[in-house]
């Protein structure tokens, strides 16, 4: 709580008086704990390649490195951790400007963008010998969308099932209508997420295993945008998992009446 006294003056400018007023800033101090928290881990996110590249430029420069192998290595590493950083500030500007803006909702066909996101992200599952299977609401209802939004939350969620099963596992998605809403969901034979990790997995930069995530391409944003868009569609997203046996990530979106 913070208190501030405003005084109250009196005809010979005497003070015979005052308001105290109170104010409840735990909300606030919340709002800027987040906020530094964030801060600090952009930072150290953007810092860990970054003193990477600057270390093996550094060993490059300085050293006559003569052995054309050795070169070539590092420089592949320079490369890699460079479009990491790339992905990483792409994810980043994305998530700023779904939580900075509103967007309007429109009608439109879901099955059609899981359809394109499907196509875009078919040769993934396929490198690893991976079948999605599809169960599809016959004459799909159209839903209110942002479908830009919509492929970004499909990408990510059928890119994280892809990343997080051995290979020649089955993923299964289903697209369902009940009562006035279509429900998605994409279930996997992954490395599933242990109980306590489950309702942090959609903050940003949590990972469960930071190094498995990042050897797989990850920057752990990937779920704290697929929050952030389906709220905005009046909207959750929700995670049942098992460790070691898989997930299954479900949301719904509102069918636009006839
Ligand atoms: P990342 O870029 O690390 O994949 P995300 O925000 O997409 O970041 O996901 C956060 C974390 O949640 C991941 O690092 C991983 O630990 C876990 N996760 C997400 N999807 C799955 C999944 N389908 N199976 C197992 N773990 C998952």
């Amino acid at each position: 709580i913070q208190a501030t006294f405003i005084p109250l003056l009196g005809e010979k400018r005497d003070i015979n008086g005052g308001v105290i007023v109170l104010t409840d800033i735990t909300e606030l101090r919340k709002l800027e704990t987040v906020r530094n928290d964030f801060v600090a881990n952009v930072s150290h996110e953007l810092r860990t390649p970054l003193t990477s590249i600057l270390g093996y430029l550094d060993t490059l420069i300085e050293s006559d490195i003569e052995d054309q192998q050795t070169r070539e290595k590092f420089l592949s590493i320079i490369k890699e951790e460079t479009n990491r950083l790339s992905l990483l500030i792409t994810d980043l500007l994305n998530l700023s400007k779904i939580e900075s803006q509103s967007f309007e909702l429109s009608p439109g066909d879901f099955v059609k963008t899981l359809q394109k996101v499907y196509n875009l992200l078919e040769k993934n599952a396929q490198l690893k010998d991976i079948e999605v299977n599809m169960e599809v609401e016959e004459n799909p209802p159209q839903v209110y969308m942002v479908k830009e939004q919509i492929e970004q939350v499909l990408i990510n969620l059928i890119d994280n099932a892809i990343k997080y099963s051995p290979a020649g596992e089955e993923i299964n998605i289903r697209v369902e209508k009940k009562a006035d809403k279509l429900y998605f969901s994409i279930a996997d034979n992954g490395i599933g997420i242990p109980q306590e990790d489950q309702a942090r997995i959609f903050e940003r930069f949590y990972r469960v295993d930071k190094a498995r995530s990042r050897s797989l391409g990850g920057t752990g944003i990937g779920l704290s945008i697929v929050r952030n868009i389906i709220k905005q569609h009046g909207s959750e997203i929700k995670v049942e998992s098992e460790e070691g046996k898989g997930s299954i990530f479900t949301f719904y979106l509102n069918i636009v009446k006839e």
